[in-house]
């Protein structure tokens, strides 16, 4: 499930969604100089990661479903471990989770949303 070719493999580890060697990312996403900055080609395969202009706005659509996916899971989490929490402190908790996650989840949104339209090429490697 998690081997190379495969579409999860490409976005757990930020690597180019065609050959799946080349990092995706200019820099890790926690790092401020390479928060979200997407190389202009693939070092391996040369993929232009940039298919078209503005092609990572429709990024957007799963940051949304990631910071949805985030919010579902602290509010599971606090059902099973802190039932008694007031939602003024369930609001806090999800709030201080997105701060946190955000740099990756807006990583993860972009390698996803390539995933969509490239498909991995064992012959490019
Ligand atoms: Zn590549």
């Amino acid at each position: 499930m998690l081997g190379k070719g495969t579409k999860l493999y490409s976005i757990l580890r930020l690597k180019c969604p065609r050959c799946q060697e080349g990092d995706f990312y200019k820099g890790h996403p926690y790092s401020y100089s390479g928060m979200g900055r997407v190389k202009e080609n693939c070092s391996k395969c040369d993929l232009k990661y940039n298919i078209e202009p503005s092609f990572y706005q429709g990024s957007y659509y799963v940051t949304y479903a990631l910071g949805v996916a985030l919010f579902i899971a602290v509010w599971i989490l606090q059902l099973l471990f802190f039932p008694g929490v007031d939602p003024g402190t369930l609001l806090l908790a999800m709030l201080v989770s997105l701060l946190i996650f955000s740099p990756l989840l807006y990583a993860l949104s972009k390698i996803m949303w390539i995933n969509f339209f490239v498909k991995f090429e064992k012959k490019k490697n």
